[in-house]
């Protein structure tokens, strides 16, 4: 870290914003395989909140490679970074009192660890789309498990890179037994239950 660095306290706390919006800041960390529906799920969890009044953000994997980490690529190296930036990145947007909703295979238990630290108690919310590799594969909605298998690809998650399962998620998520929208229930029925949302609406 650089020397003679000095953090500023601003002068608006983080539970300013957030109480300027009525909600209490968390990060929905959507964590699995590729084609698992971590996309699809936060999307349509962004929007049940969002059409609920909340003030929302989600992160998503190739958005942000598109931009804030277009820098790096898919060796371990790459990944660690990349997982870091947008852990911290998350942190921010929570910081502002928004509920974030972040969709990245993060495959290293490791790194998942670091951005839970990044938090609060409680407001990291670890959910992990456990749907079987062979779903996936099927439904192969970017066409990358084919390049994968065929070797144009290399490193890819679930087929010549690891997946390390979160052991204790706090949402798990199977999209071949669930529909989106029992996904959304569950998931608005975990923030509810732990008072991160309200029956306001
Ligand atoms: P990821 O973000 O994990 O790579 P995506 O959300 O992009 O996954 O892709 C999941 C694919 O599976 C989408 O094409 C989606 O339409 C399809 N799908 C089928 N059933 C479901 C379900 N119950 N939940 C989520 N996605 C589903």
């Amino acid at each position: 870290m650089a020397d003679n660095i000095v953090w500023h306290n601003h002068k608006i706390s983080r539970a300013d914003r957030a109480a300027n919006k009525d909600q209490r800041p968390c990060l929905l960390w959507f964590t699995g395989l590729s084609g698992s529906g971590k996309s699809t799920i936060a999307n349509a969890l962004d929007v049940a909140l969002h059409n609920r009044g909340y003030h929302t953000f989600l992160l998503d994997g190739d958005n942000v490679r598109h931009g804030l980490c277009k820098d790096l690529g898919f060796s371990d190296e790459g990944r660690v970074e990349n997982i870091r930036r947008i852990g911290e990145v998350s942190k921010l947007f929570a910081d502002a009192g928004l509920i974030v909703l972040s969709a990245f295979i993060s495959p290293f238990a490791s790194d998942r660890r670091l951005v839970k630290k990044l938090f609060p108690a409680g407001e990291f919310i670890e959910v992990f789309m456990d749907t079987p590799l062979e779903t996936c594969e099927d439904r192969d909605p970017k066409g990358l498990y084919q390049k994968a298998r065929s070797g144009e690809i290399k490193h890819f998650t679930g087929i010549d890179s690891p997946y390390e399962a979160p052991v204790h998620p706090e949402v798990r998520l199977d999209t071949s037994r669930m529909s989106v929208d029992e996904c959304v229930e569950s998931l608005i029925g975990y923030l509810l239950e732990r008072g991160l949302i309200n029956h306001k609406d």
